[in-house]
């Protein structure tokens, strides 16, 4: 994205604010009409006094008394115009930042999973404060100050022309000479300045991955080694940074001196004229007036034009998150189902992850074909990689099918608006991902209007009634930072809590693979006992005690369904499911199974 897409993406965001827009444009302009009168009134009060000094007369006040009030005048309308620019600008830069980072965060929590799993959150978070500061920034500087310094080279070149024409084509070389070395500075300085974000960028995804990891930190005593790589991070960026600041300082060498110089030239030129009477000596105090305001201006102009350069990099990070399309959309001839009963059926279900380049990737899964009636509990089972998560996250419409179809109830789940989809499956993550918010707030997000009764029967079917009633707040206990001040087994069955305070016709069981102590397993597999009753049920199973209740077994391979029963049926079938069961399951009944050795058993 170039400077000038980014920035007039940044203008047309301020389409709600139109009214302000204009009453900002008009303030401006009139900002700058008033800062004009004064030289000019300055430069007559001067040759009216000389005057009447040549005619040899004394300079009366009362000759003078008009044009020093008007003087008065515009120096009023100046202080009105400004109060009425700074007000309406800090306003309106307040609202569009917020409304900034409201839209980026709306935007992000709609993007499917692929794009939070490519981009740490803190550098998502990076983008949604840095770019929203930046907007306010730039809408601030331009509005207060900026729009007015533009507005005034465009009336003092042409002003300054009329009056003089001589003394006016100074002013243009002037502004000339400024915009050329402003822009050859920026070119030189692009690349350099684009690098030096990078590095930036990379110092804020390192420094909250750190912080997010205190505890590992401490305990391998890797403090030391994490300050270092950070100060040699520092070191990196001034580095980068130190040319684009010594371009910068030619920039003002070279504005300093175009300035004296033509200065000194209007100087010069207008005792000339002044000497052969062509010339007023109140002409050249307007005209070196003139000059030093132009200067004024063009300096601000400039820092401008390096604050919007500084902050392109920022902004380009906000436009690509906000161009970044969710990869599932709602049809629009979408219909609400109401609860479904929970009848799923995948029929030929093929499905590819995207890559980048759009090439053709082998399927996650393939051909995928299968029923469940309302109420069973279908285990997956099958090494890492052969497509459990994928053949879920189908179901939940993470990802659409490159071919096939998946229906619940006889209805195409693409028929459906994806909330309505959503409200009737419940997910169990694999990592329980808890808010730093109370127990009752994390249990909540399963149905916020629940009454009380619902909430503690939910948290008593997921067996966690006995250890919330324990904390020492109950519910109102805070669980830290994703849950981190709750043991695994207690996250885990709060997550449960949280599905079944749903109750949703449909669950999703990612089951936790972490090795838990044999009470807190009995007690997850009773929640997940009572969070299966009366509903269709899909579990990634790592547990003997799951495989041998499920209604049905689907054994994955390389995205194949490969075998299919109940575990008394496929045991006696004697296939790839006894190699798995046998290595796992029933050799270590009391260990839940981890991925890693599930993988062993079938290379
Ligand atoms: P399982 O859950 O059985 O371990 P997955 O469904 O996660 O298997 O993965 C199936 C295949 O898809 C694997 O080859 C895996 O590398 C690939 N895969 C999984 N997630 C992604 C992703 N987000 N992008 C690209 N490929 C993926
Ligand atoms: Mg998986």
């Amino acid at each position: 994205m170039s400077f000038a897409q980014i920035y007039s993406r940044v203008f047309r965001l301020l389409r709600e604010e139109r009214s302000t827009v204009v009453l900002l444009v008009g303030g401006a302009m009139a900002l700058v009409l008033a800062q004009f009168a004064e030289p000019v009134l300055f430069g007559r009060l001067i040759d009216a006094l000389t005057r009447s000094a040549k005619a040899g007369a004394k300079p009366s006040f009362e000759a003078l008394l008009p044009l020093i009030a008007a003087w008065i005048g515009f120096a009023l309308a100046t202080i009105a115009a400004a109060v009425v620019v700074s007000l309406l600008a800090d306003r309106l830069a307040h609202r569009r930042r917020l409304a900034v980072a409201a839209m980026f965060f709306e935007h992000a929590l709609d993007l499917p999973m692929s794009f939070h799993s490519a981009i740490h959150s803190g550098r998502s978070l990076k983008i949604m404060i840095e770019s929203s500061n930046a907007m306010f920034l730039v809408y601030l500087s331009f509005f207060r100050e900026n729009l007015s310094a533009f507005l005034s080279l465009a009336v003092v070149l042409p002003l300054s022309l009329w009056l003089n024409w001589r003394l006016g084509l100074l002013l243009v070389a002037l502004v000339l000479l400024s915009s050329i070395a402003a822009t050859t500075v920026r070119r030189r300085t692009e690349t350099l300045q684009g690098r030096v974000e990078e590095h930036n960028t990379t110092m804020a995804e390192r420094a909250s991955d750190v912080l997010g990891n205190v505890p590992v930190i401490q305990s391998f005593t890797h403090t030391g080694r994490e300050t270092g790589a950070m100060r040699d991070l520092s070191r990196v960026i001034l580095e980068a940074q130190m040319p684009v600041l010594s371009w910068w300082t030619v920039a003002v060498v070279f504005g300093r001196t175009a300035s004296t110089v033509t200065l000194l030239a209007i100087f010069i030129t207008g005792t000339a004229l002044y000497l052969r009477g062509i010339g007023t000596v109140g002409g050249i105090v307007m005209f070196m007036t003139f000059a030093n305001m132009l200067i004024g201006k063009l300096e601000q102009l400039v820092n401008f034009s390096n604050s919007l350069f500084l902050q392109q990099a920022k902004l380009a990070d906000f436009f690509r998150v906000l161009d970044t399309v969710p990869h599932v959309v709602d049809r629009r001839d979408a219909r609400d189902p109401g609860r479904l009963a929970g009848r799923v059926s995948f029929e030929g279900v093929t499905f590819s992850y995207p890559t980048e380049a759009g090439s053709a990737r082998t399927p996650a899964v393939r051909d995928l074909g299968f029923t469940v009636e309302p109420g069973e509990t279908i285990a997956l089972v099958g090494a890492t990689g052969s497509g459990k998560s994928t053949t879920l996250a189908l179901l939940h419409r993470t990802f659409d099918p490159s071919a096939g179809r998946i229906t619940i109830d006889g209805i195409d789940i693409r028929d459906m608006p994806l909330d309505a989809l959503r409200r009737n499956i419940g997910v169990v993550f694999q990592e329980p991902m808890l808010f730093a918010r109370s127990i009752e707030e994390n249990v909540r997000i399963g149905n916020p209007d629940a009454s009380a009764a619902e909430l503690s029967r939910a948290l008593e079917r997921a067996q966690a009634a006995d250890f919330v009633a324990a904390q020492a707040d109950g519910l109102a206990t805070g669980v830290g930072e994703r849950g981190r001040s709750l043991s695994g087994g207690e996250r885990q069955r709060v997550a449960i809590a949280r599905a079944l305070l749903k109750d949703p016709p449909i669950m999703i069981f990612d089951e936790a693979t972490a090795a838990l102590d044999a009470e807190t397993e009995q007690k997850l597999q009773l929640a997940l006992a009572s969070a299966t009753q009366g509903r269709t049920t899909f579990v990634i199973a790592h547990r003997l005690a799951t495989v041998r209740h499920a209604s049905r077994i689907l054994v994955l391979q390389k995205g194949k369904v490969i075998e299919s029963g109940t575990f008394d049926e496929l045991v006696a079938q004697d296939g790839t499911f006894t190699v798995l069961a046998r290595a796992q399951f029933l050799a270590e009944p009391e260990k839940p199974v981890a991925e890693r050795p599930l993988r062993t058993a079938t290379v």
